[in-house]
């Protein structure tokens, strides 16, 4: 049997309701039957001065996804030496399912204008389908796209949610509580992440 998997990839700093959303969408419509959730160890394309520490990243995203039994979390980004490339992963999730699974890389329409910029973006269809959800403030077309037709576009219910809100949230003392899950918000204020200063 072949499964069909979905990958997020993201900083998940944090992850947030409209991750989850999205995950859950693209699933539904694409039939997928496991979406993995992979923080990225070293995402070089950011400054890593403005990046949380890689394991509460990962411990943010495993509460997240706890609850639904479709989605897990994976530390085979942070565990990887070296800066984050995404075509090692899903070079990595190939040897580790060979033909047993068929693989669904799903990220946000903002990525559709830097994907030509990832490592090796060339490789990229060859590995995996693509699946683009819609973003505010951005367009979901597939014009430049290195891609072609490895690519589904999806549209989502847009919300103006994303990790860079909720910091500033948080740094503000504003409330986070429904726009990402509690466990997350619980962690967020235990750990002391993202406090005024603390970035
Ligand atoms: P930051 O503001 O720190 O960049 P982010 O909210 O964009 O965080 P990332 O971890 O950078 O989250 O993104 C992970 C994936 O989720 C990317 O593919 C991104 O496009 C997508 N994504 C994040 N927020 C949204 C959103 N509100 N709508 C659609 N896609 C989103
Ligand atoms: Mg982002």
């Amino acid at each position: 049997m072949t499964v069909r998997l979905g990958i997020m990839g993201g900083t998940f700093d944090p992850i947030h309701n409209v991750h989850l959303l999205k995950a859950s969408e693209a699933a539904h419509r694409l039939g997928l039957d496991e979406v993995v959730f992979i923080p990225a160890g070293s995402p070089w394309q950011k400054d890593p001065r403005g990046v949380s520490d890689a394991e509460e990243r990962y411990a943010m995203t495993k509460l997240a996804v706890a609850p639904d039994p479709r989605f897990s979390a994976s530390r085979m980004e942070i565990d990887r030496a070296g800066p984050t490339y995404t075509v090692d992963t899903l070079r990595e999730l190939r040897r580790l399912y060979g033909h047993r699974a068929r693989l669904y890389f799903i990220a946000g329409a903002d990525v559709l204008g830097s994907i030509g910029t990832w490592h090796e973006a060339w490789s990229l269809k060859e590995l995996a389908h693509f699946v683009f959800c819609s973003r505010q403030g951005y367009e979901l077309a597939d014009g430049a796209l290195p891609l072609r037709d490895r690519v589904t576009l999806l549209h989502v219910p847009v919300w103006e949610i994303s990790s860079t809100v909720i910091r500033r949230r948080v740094s503000r003392g504003q409330p986070i509580r429904y726009l990402v899950p509690d466990p997350v918000a619980d962690h967020i204020v235990r750990r002391g992440l993202y406090r005024a200063g603390a970035h």
